[in-house]
């Protein structure tokens, strides 16, 4: 398994300029991908980051995509009306998204891809796209399946605190025998108490990547905005006895020397936790099977 990072940018793309470069740690919002089995790909969220995703694949002529939502937040879905292969004939995606407890009628983020992608706010209307489109619901605590040939993956999600709810995920492969997992934990306020589902979800697992936003001094004007502190990833990351722990979904203000510097002070407080932590880099590949 193969997790390669084409956005970590929080709320909105953040390109890179001379006074505030983000080239190191990337300007575009959140999409991941992860390759897996024999030739397979589930994208984790639509952020700008996947425009570029997109050429690529269309370029390597590939037709198959298969997607997993957190939210419906925008910078979580603004890149899906610029992704190149949903323009194509003979394209197929499957589309797997939270049913968040208290969300209206009808799929949310079929509803969500459907409104950003229509008059006033983008020419070519979702239902103009060419690519055959199939959509699916996860609720908390449901396991999901996904299978190719011999090869599978096992989704499992739980809820987390964020404005309008979010879910977090627990993607377990099966490689040479070996169980390899990680958690993909974006938007979320840190939950007040523990053990909580985040710390069950992500309880021994390979690798957990979390949303930590803001410094410690930021986040005390900005209880209740539904971020958190790498420090606060920490917590989560001991409570749960993950492995290994990566920050992600990054302020739009914090440039890359203010990033490089916020790492490594908190690599420094990490050490007697006996965790290795870091902070995401845009164009980043994490090969999460082991060393044969
Ligand atoms: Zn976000
Ligand atoms: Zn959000």
């Amino acid at each position: 398994m193969k997790i390669h990072f084409w956005g970590t940018r929080g709320s909105i793309p953040s390109p890179s300029t001379a006074a505030t470069p983000t080239h190191e740690f990337g300007g575009d919002t959140t999409c991941l991908s992860l390759a897996w089995g024999k030739d397979n790909l589930l994208v984790i969220d639509a952020g700008s980051g996947l425009r570029q995703a997109g050429l690529n694949w269309a370029r390597e002529g590939r037709t198959s995509f298969t997607f997993l939502f957190t939210h419906s937040h925008w910078d979580h879905l603004q890149g899906f009306p610029f992704f190149t292969p949903a323009f194509q004939d003979g394209v197929t995606i499957t589309i797997y998204s939270p049913r968040l407890p208290g969300a209206h009628a009808g799929n949310l983020i079929e509803r969500s891809l459907h409104a950003q992608q229509s008059e006033p706010f983008f020419p070519a209307g979702f239902p103009q796209l060419r690519a055959r489109f199939t959509f699916h619901e996860i609720q908390p605590d449901q396991d999901c399946k996904l299978t190719s040939g011999p090869d599978s993956l096992q989704i499992r999600a739980a809820s987390l605190p964020h404005p309008g709810g979010c879910l977090a995920y627990r993607i377990e492969g099966a490689t040479v025998g070996k169980a390899r997992s990680f958690v993909f934990a974006t938007d979320h306020e840190p939950p007040a108490s523990s053990p909580n589902p985040l710390t069950r979800l992500a309880q021994d697992t390979d690798l957990l990547i979390s949303d930590g936003q803001y410094t410690a001094a930021e986040y005390k004007s900005r209880v209740g905005w539904g971020h958190g502190t790498p420090e606060l990833c920490l917590r989560e990351a001991v409570a749960a006895r993950a492995r290994r722990l990566l920050i992600t979904h990054f302020d739009p203000t914090h440039s890359d020397t203010t990033l490089a510097g916020l790492e490594t002070e908190f690599q420094k407080s990490a050490q007697s936790s006996g965790i290795p932590v870091g902070f995401a880099r845009q164009g980043q590949t994490i090969d999460l099977d082991p060393p044969r």
